[in-house]
């Protein structure tokens, strides 16, 4: 008997939050979309259990959720929104709030799962969606006289004139496709955890830098639950990791200034190298990388999500209105147009994020003067802060 080959009009490789998000988004055309991950499906959210991995998502990722009406299920599992974010480092202190912009909230901290699994659920649901789990991706085949893409697997040929890496940080397809990858390692591991504190978060997003590193509390549903990250030089974290949980608590008590009183309880704690990764290319003719597969940035403003989402809305849209124009294909140049734009705008996050990490993250006395400095005079000017929020949720 052949290899199995089926054709579709998209293939989406990685069903991640951003790929899910992808083929939801292109489902509303008649077109046959595959999504494929080496990983099952449906995640499963426990109410008992909070999920190490939490994402800040911006207002726009929230809008985006809520045009997929999938918001909804994901707020009837568990979501929490902040109000505040407080920001300082020594002397230097900034607050922001929602009701300063006009905005009800700054944005949601979501559980991964709880993303996962609604996605999961209503990307099983759509007609317009194969998807193909627990499979292995083999080789990648151009088939140029067809204008074609070939996937082989060990579970049959996928062809289409579309394939989409949405297939995170170490990417399969970024690597068979041979784009190359700009790295940086930013010398620091996060610590994640949950964990309960003595006071209330009142739904304020609070993060202190240290010399080693940022750490930040991100509330959760229930008040006196927090999700912490703490990045920090890896054999710092190293020590953190190994440490008891009563000396976790107290460490991270001191760490954390007291802001929150004492760390009643601290939950399983798990740890992530960051690399900066910035693919030099987004596409190649009838190829696209979205989300981590095309860029890693420091967790220290959350927005690495937020960023492979606003991949995922623009991709969509312009591959959207190519078939509402009767074109059976997505052309180079649609896809280059999604490359500069997304590019422009990530390349302008990724450098931010480098200038913060080191205005912060260093001992010189210049530096801390600046920065203490830095942040009580725009504590002080409201249309400059009004501008950072304006920055960082649109
Ligand atoms: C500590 C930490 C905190 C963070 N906090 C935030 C935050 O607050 N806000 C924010 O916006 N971002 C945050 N981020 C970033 C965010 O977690 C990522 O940007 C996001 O999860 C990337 O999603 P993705 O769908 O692109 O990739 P992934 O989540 O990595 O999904 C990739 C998918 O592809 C599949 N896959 C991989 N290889 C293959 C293969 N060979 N074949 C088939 N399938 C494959 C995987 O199984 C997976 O399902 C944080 C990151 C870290 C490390």
């Amino acid at each position: 008997m052949g290899v199995s080959e089926k054709f579709y009009d998209v293939i989406i490789v990685g069903g991640g939050i951003v790929g899910l998000t992808l083929a939801l988004l292109l489902q509303h055309s008649d077109k046959r979309i595959a999504l494929l991950d080496k990983r099952g499906g449906v995640e499963t959210f426990k109410p008992e259990q909070y999920d190490v991995r939490v994402s800040a998502i911006t207002p726009a990722s929230h809008r985006l959720f809520e045009k997929l009406n999938v918001w909804e299920s994901m707020a009837a599992l568990r979501v929490s929104p902040f109000n505040q974010m407080e920001v300082w480092d020594g002397d230097g202190r900034i607050e922001f709030d929602a009701a300063s912009v006009g905005e009800l909230t700054l944005g949601y901290i979501v559980e991964n799962n709880v993303m996962l699994q609604v996605l999961w659920q209503t990307v099983l649901c759509s007609k317009s969606i194969d998807t193909i789990t627990h499979l292995n991706l083999e080789s990648l085949e151009r088939l140029e006289e067809k204008s074609m893409m070939a996937l082989h697997t060990d579970q049959g040929v996928f062809t289409a004139p579309l394939i989409i890496g949405a297939d995170g940080a170490e990417s399969w397809l970024r690597q068979a496709a041979q784009i190359e990858l700009k790295t940086r390692d930013y010398q620091h591991h996060a610590l994640v955890c949950t964990v309960k504190t003595e006071r209330p978060h009142h739904h304020t997003a609070r993060q202190v830098f240290m010399p080693q590193g940022p750490l930040a509390f991100l509330p959760l549903a229930e008040p006196d639950l927090s999700s912490i990250v703490w990045s920090s030089n890896p054999t710092h974290i190293e020590k953190l990791m190994a440490l008891p949980d009563v000396d976790f608590a107290s460490v991270l008590r001191e760490a954390f200034q007291d802001r929150l009183g004492a760390i009643l309880e601290v939950r399983p704690r798990a740890r992530f190298p960051l690399i900066r990764r910035h693919a030099k290319q987004y596409v190649q003719p009838g190829l696209a990388l979205v989300g981590d597969a095309a860029h890693t940035i420091h967790p220290l403003a959350g927005q690495g999500l937020n960023l492979g989402l606003a991949d995922a809305a623009l991709l969509a849209e312009l591959i959207l209105s190519e078939y509402a124009h009767k074109q059976e294909r997505v052309k180079y140049s649609t896809l280059r147009r999604y490359e500069r734009a997304r590019k422009a705008d990530n390349t302008q996050m990724l450098v931010t994020m480098d200038g913060f990490r080191c205005l912060f993250g260093n001992d010189i006395p210049a530096l801390k003067w600046l920065r203490q400095r830095g942040l009580n005079l725009t504590h002080r000017l409201p249309w400059v802060k009004e501008w950072i929020v304006q920055q960082t949720i649109r």
